[in-house]
């Protein structure tokens, strides 16, 4: 999409100079920039408060060493990213990403987006992200824990219960949160609820772990069901086996569909028979295995080695839960091929600029990340409220709530679409509701 205005391309010109080796976050506010462009058309007082001028600058960014020893009695060096992106709504709140390909303009694209979703989610969450080049896989429990102690020791400055709450991202689940909360709770010596997705002997929330799955497969189903759809009986694509992958397949399972597939960043398995979940949840959860395991006890099963060939599998829904622009342009021109008609994201940012355009060319209903996965942090806000009540709600209560939460996010994002003429381009709905609230309250906040 071109920009007209000449406000925002001197500002995306600006953002580029200053941003300079930092692609994933350029093209994270190039998207949403390019969308709010009928907004800023008619909103001139947000041009003159500098709304978008400071939502694209972090409020703060902070870098730090990261030492610990490894299991050969070795010093290992890691790098420590914390990104407190905008707190006009409400505290810092967004994962940390545990992974070899994490630097600062990875964290600052996430720490972005999720300020947009945090608002559509409509609890009072600010955003922000953080994360290390740290891999915890092949590494000891031992090595996990003193990495994660360590990374606390410097977090810990920053971050509190009513100031920064972090939480999981790839690569953080259970067990690294756990030993991160024992860490800060022995360094500052209060039990409060600082992290979410805890265990649920010490704060943890019922259904935080399903909550980005389920939630993604609550908003895709009712924007099924707005276009005269369902997942009944339809044949599903969902890349990754991690945290999102593994609830978005049980979700859509138990919604009517087959999800016939899954990956890992080796490859993917497919398996016509429709994916055996216990297996997989037993490979991934338990035993911390590949997924090519799989199809050790599926002799129907086939792996695969590379993970983009997972895009030429034939499917109705393809739901993308393994990383960033993980579908280009030609993976998602193979998709529409093959007949797919709907990619609903729960993955941060998984598609391409040009795998978006051949979505809205071809008429795919799209559910964008920033919607479509706000179930996770939506769910991270009631636990944060159950932390404050200390009061632990049942499953069944806080998985209504996240289910009440995923249809107004939707239909928050079609009647912003709808609003601004451009009816089901729900990405643009999403950027739109979701920038209205914080600039609001950024704008009556005055210039801070
Ligand atoms: P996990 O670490 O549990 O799982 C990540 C999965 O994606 C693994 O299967 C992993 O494979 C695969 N993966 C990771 N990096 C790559 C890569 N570069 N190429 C191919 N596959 C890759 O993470 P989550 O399930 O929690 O997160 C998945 C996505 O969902 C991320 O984009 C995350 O930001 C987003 N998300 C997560 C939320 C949450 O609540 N957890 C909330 C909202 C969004 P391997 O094991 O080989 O690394």
């Amino acid at each position: 999409m071109a920009l007209k205005n000449k406000y925002l391309i001197d500002l995306l010109e600006t953002v580029k100079k200053r941003n300079q080796g930092e692609p994933e976050f350029i093209q994270a506010v190039t998207e949403v920039i390019e969308t709010l462009e009928p907004v800023i058309e008619k909103r001139p007082d947000l041009v003159e408060a500098g709304v978008l001028d400071r939502l694209v600058e972090p409020e703060r960014q902070i870098v730090f060493r990261v030492p610990w020893v490894d299991d050969n009695g070795k010093v290992q060096v890691n790098r420590g990213f914390r990104v407190q992106f905008n707190s006009a709504i409400g505290p810092y709140k967004g994962g940390i990403r545990l992974h070899p390909s994490v630097y600062i303009g990875i964290i600052k694209f996430l720490g972005f987006e999720q300020v947009f979703k945090n608002s559509l989610t409509t609890l009072p969450m600010g955003g922000g992200k953080g994360g290390s080049d740290f891999d915890p896989k092949g590494k000891s429990d031992g090595e996990v824990m003193r990495f994660c102690q360590s990374f606390m020791t410097e977090l810990c400055k920053h971050i509190g219960a009513d100031t920064d709450v972090p939480a999981g991202d790839i690569g953080t689940g259970a067990r690294e949160i756990g030993f991160m909360f024992g860490q800060y709770k022995r360094l500052r010596n209060e039990f409060t609820g600082v992290l979410t997705g805890k265990g649920l002997t010490y704060g943890g929330s019922l259904a935080r772990t399903e909550a980005t799955g389920y939630g993604l497969c609550y908003f895709t189903d009712e924007m099924l069901k707005a276009n005269g759809k369902s997942f009944e009986g339809k044949t599903v694509v969902i890349s990754g086996s991690g945290n999102v992958a593994i609830y978005a397949t049980e979700k859509a399972t138990a919604l009517g569909a087959k999800v016939v597939a899954l990956s890992d960043s080796n490859g993917y398995i497919y398996d016509p028979d429709g994916i055996d979940l216990a297996c997989v949840k037993q490979l991934k959860e338990v035993e911390r295995k590949r997924i090519k395991e799989y199809v050790a006890t599926h002799p129907n099963a086939t792996y695969t080695e590379g993970c983009k060939g997972i895009w030429t599998i034939k499917c109705d829904i393809a739901l993308p839960c393994a990383t960033q622009n993980e579908i280009d342009g030609e993976s998602a021109e193979i998709l529409v091929k093959n007949g797919c008609w709907c990619v609903s994201e729960g993955a941060n940012m998984p598609s391409t600029p040009e795998a978006i355009n051949t979505y809205l060319a071809n008429g795919i209903l799209y559910g964008p990340a920033k919607a479509a996965n706000a179930g996770g942090v939506a769910t991270s806000g009631l636990e944060m409220s159950q932390n404050s009540e200390r009061l632990s709600w049942t499953f069944e209560e806080v998985d209504a709530k996240l289910h009440g939460i995923m249809v107004s996010i939707f239909k928050a994002c079609d009647s912003a679409a709808k609003e601004y003429g451009m009816e089901g381009n729900y990405m643009a709905g999403a950027n739109i509701a979701g920038f209205l609230k914080v600039a609001e309250a950024m704008k009556a906040q005055g210039c801070v």
